[in-house]
């Protein structure tokens, strides 16, 4: 039996699977990885243009490098490896997605339970009142998009040093612990504090399964099984083998 098919074992057998994600399953979908050499942070130093103290310093330097990372989000749509997320859903067998990913393809496939560790581009908040908005709201203002009170926008994006949302590592940490399989697809899960969730699945007794182009820093660690290749061939080639197409 390759691991491929092990895998797929493991989730017929569990009654609840949850699924973390990182940079490598939206890579198809034309969003490189920003740590990647090709990588926004490669040209914008992130400590300069991706921390909360560059933005209230400084907003519209920050919305240089901002409009650049929302192009290419925007223009990015989900690939195989999102769709067979969602249909893993859909059969039962997926509780809910915690991602790394601020790109918003795993809503954008018709996933129902995401948790977005680092937020998300889709809304946008002011620094200065409160006010919430969508992107397509903000869009309509221009850029960088100003609030009514005067004040820039920005997106609600966790940035370097920024604490993950309020409730969100909570809500990720019950859906990891009550899990009987773990899946890791397109990340090493080496920031914290996402890092954790896999070890919090495994302390609670769950197979983790990896899917991932190169063997990382999980493998042969926190891995029970690992499957290599890109996401959106292996991701849905797992799918498949749970619904025994
Ligand atoms: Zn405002």
């Amino acid at each position: 039996m390759n691991n491929l098919d092990r895998a797929a074992a493991a989730i017929r057998r569990a009654p609840r699977v949850a699924v973390l994600t990182g940079a490598g399953i939206s890579v198809a979908s034309g969003i490189p990885d920003f740590r990647s050499a090709a990588g926004l942070w490669s040209r914008y130093d992130p400590l300069e243009y991706a921390t909360l103290r560059a933005f209230r310093r400084d907003p519209r330097k920050v919305w240089r490098m901002l409009a650049e990372m929302l192009e290419v989000l925007e223009a990015a749509r989900p690939n195989a490896a999102h769709r067979a997320l969602v249909h893993l859903e859909t059969a039962g067998v997926v509780q809910g997605i915690v991602t790394q990913n601020i790109d918003g393809l795993h809503q954008q496939a018709g996933s129902a339970t995401v948790l977005e560790f680092h937020g998300g581009c889709r809304s946008l908040s002011c620094l200065g009142c409160g006010r919430r908005y969508t992107r397509g709201e903000a869009r309509a203002l221009g850029l960088p998009p100003p609030c009514g009170c005067g004040a820039l926008l920005k997106p609600d994006i966790v940035f370097f040093g920024e604490m993950i949302p309020d409730g969100l590592f909570d809500a990720s940490r019950r859906l990891t612990a009550r899990c009987a399989v773990l899946l890791v697809v397109g990340t090493s899960a080496e920031v914290a504090p996402a890092n954790q969730l896999p070890w919090i699945a495994k302390q609670h007794g769950a197979t983790v399964v990896e899917l991932n182009v190169e063997e990382t820093q999980l493998t042969g660690t926190v891995t029970d099984i690992f499957v290599q290749g890109p996401a959106e061939a292996t991701v849905h080639a797992l799918a498949a083998a749970v619904s025994g197409e």
